[in-house]
C-alpha cells in the first residue's frame, strides 16, 4: 500500500495539471492527482495545433520564440523518454482569399523575425483536385499538432498504476487546512494546486480568476483516401488524426457553460467543409468543449491570499499546447524555490 503522504496535490488532469505534475515528478516530488475523467474536456477535444503566425495580418503570437521551442523540446522528451506518441510535425497550408491577402503575405515573408516560419513557395500538391482552390496559398513551417489525448492517457494510466491518481470529483468542502499542510480524505499533502480548466469558475477558494470561458465545437470527419498530411486552414482547420479521420474545427461561443454540441455549430462547420472539399466525406462525430480562456488572454498562477500552500494554474485558453509546457515549468520552479519572479510568465 503506497504512503498517502505527498508533497503536492494537483486537482485536474487536463494538459495544465498533467504538465505541472510531469515537471514536479521529474524533480523527485511526490504528487497526488485528483481528476474526474471526462471524455469531452477541453484538452481531449482540442486539435493541439501549435501555430506561431496567426490572424489576418499574419503576426507572430505572443512570445512564440520562448514558448514553441520549449514546447517542442518537452513533447520530444515525452516521446523519447516515455514512449508517448506525443506530436506530429506538419506544415500549415493557409488559404489566402484575395490579392490584398497575398501581397500582405509576401511582404511578411521578407520579415526576418518570421523567416523561420514562412515558406517561400507554398506547395499545395497533396490537396490538388481535392479542395476548392482559394485565391492563393501561404505555407507555414515549424508547426506541429500535439496529441494531447495520448499524453493525458499515458500519464493517467502510469499514475493510476502507482496509486497516485484518484478518478473522483474533488469536493472543496472536504479539504482540511492545518499549519503543516492539507488533508483530503485520508491523503496528506503540503501544497495544493488547482488546474481545473473552465470548471475553476466553481472553485470557492479562487472567486476572482479572470476566466471568460469560451465554447468550441468540432467535427470528426472521415475523408477516404484524402492523404492530407499538412494541416489545412481555410477559415476552419482540417487536421489529420489517424487512418482517414480528420479533425475539423472550430468556432467560439462566449457566455455559455453548456457543454452540449449544437445544431448551429454543426451546420456552420459542415457548410464550411462542403465549401472546401471536392471529394466525398462522412461526418462521424460532433464534439464540444469549453476552453479556459481569460479576459486578458494570459495564463495565471495565483497564490491564495490566506491559505498558505494553495494555488491555481489556469487560463491556457486557446493555446494550451504551445504555452502549457513553458508555463507549467515556470510555475513548477516557483513551487520548488518560491522565487517571486517565477510566479509570472
Ligand atoms: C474545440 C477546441 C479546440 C482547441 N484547439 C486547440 C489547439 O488547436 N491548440 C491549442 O493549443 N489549444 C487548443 N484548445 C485549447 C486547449 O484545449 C486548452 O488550452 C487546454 O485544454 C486547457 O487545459 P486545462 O488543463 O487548463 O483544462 P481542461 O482540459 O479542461 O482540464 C481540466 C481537468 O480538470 C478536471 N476537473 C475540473 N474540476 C475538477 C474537480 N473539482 N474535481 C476533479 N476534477 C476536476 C476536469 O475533469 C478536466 O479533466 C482547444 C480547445 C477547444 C475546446
Amino acid at each position: 500500500m503506497p504512503s498517502k503522504n505527498y508533497d503536492f496535490c494537483v486537482v485536474g488532469q487536463g494538459i495544465a495539471g498533467t504538465l505541472l505534475t510531469y515537471f514536479l515528478r521529474k524533480e523527485g516530488k511526490r504528487v497526488l492527482v485528483i481528476d474526474k475523467y471526462i471524455e469531452k474536456s477541453s484538452s481531449r477535444v482540442a486539435a493541439g495545433i501549435v501555430n506561431p503566425v496567426t490572424g489576418k495580418n499574419f503576426v507572430k503570437t505572443w512570445r512564440a520564440d520562448d514558448f514553441i521551442p520549449f514546447a517542442l523540446a518537452t513533447y520530444t522528451e515525452m516521446a523519447n523518454e516515455n514512449g508517448v506518441d506525443s506530436f506530429t510535425k506538419a506544415n500549415i497550408l493557409r488559404a489566402l482569399d484575395s490579392a490584398l491577402d497575398e501581397n500582405n503575405w509576401i511582404s511578411r515573408t521578407a520579415d526576418s523575425t518570421l523567416s523561420d516560419y514562412l515558406v517561400d513557395n507554398a506547395d499545395d500538391r497533396e490537396f490538388s483536385g481535392k479542395v476548392s482552390r482559394p485565391f492563393a496559398y501561404g505555407e507555414l513551417t515549424g508547426t506541429f499538432h500535439v496529441h494531447i489525448k495520448n499524453i493525458l492517457q499515458h500519464f493517467r494510466q502510469q499514475w493510476q498504476e502507482t496509486g497516485d491518481l484518484v478518478n473522483e470529483q474533488f469536493i472543496y468542502q472536504d479539504l482540511k487546512h492545518h499549519e503543516t499542510g492539507f488533508e483530503y480524505l485520508d491523503y496528506k499533502f503540503k501544497e495544493i494546486i488547482f488546474c481545473e480548466g473552465y470548471q475553476a469558475v466553481y472553485n470557492p477558494f479562487f472567486p476572482e480568476t479572470g476566466l471568460a470561458p469560451s465554447k468550441g465545437e468540432v467535427l470528426l470527419v472521415k475523408i477516404p483516401n484524402a492523404g492530407f498530411k499538412k494541416m489545412y486552414k481555410d477559415k476552419i482547420f482540417i487536421v489529420h488524426q489517424y487512418d482517414d479521420i480528420y479533425w475539423v474545427g472550430s468556432g467560439y461561443e462566449w457566455d455559455t457553460l453548456d457543454e452540449s454540441p449544437t445544431q448551429k455549430a454543426y451546420d456552420h462547420l459542415s457548410s464550411q467543409l462542403s465549401r472546401i472539399l471536392t471529394i466525398p466525406y462522412e461526418i462521424v462525430d460532433h464534439l464540444a468543449a469549453i476552453r479556459p480562456t481569460m479576459h486578458d488572454r494570459r495564463p495565471v498562477f495565483l497564490k491564495h491570499g490566506v491559505n498558505d500552500g494553495m494555488y491555481l494554474f489556469n487560463g491556457l485558453g486557446t493555446k494550451g499546447s504551445s504555452i502549457g509546457p513553458f508555463a507549467a515549468k515556470k510555475f513548477c520552479n516557483y513551487l520548488l524555490f518560491k522565487k517571486e519572479e517565477d510566479k509570472f510568465l
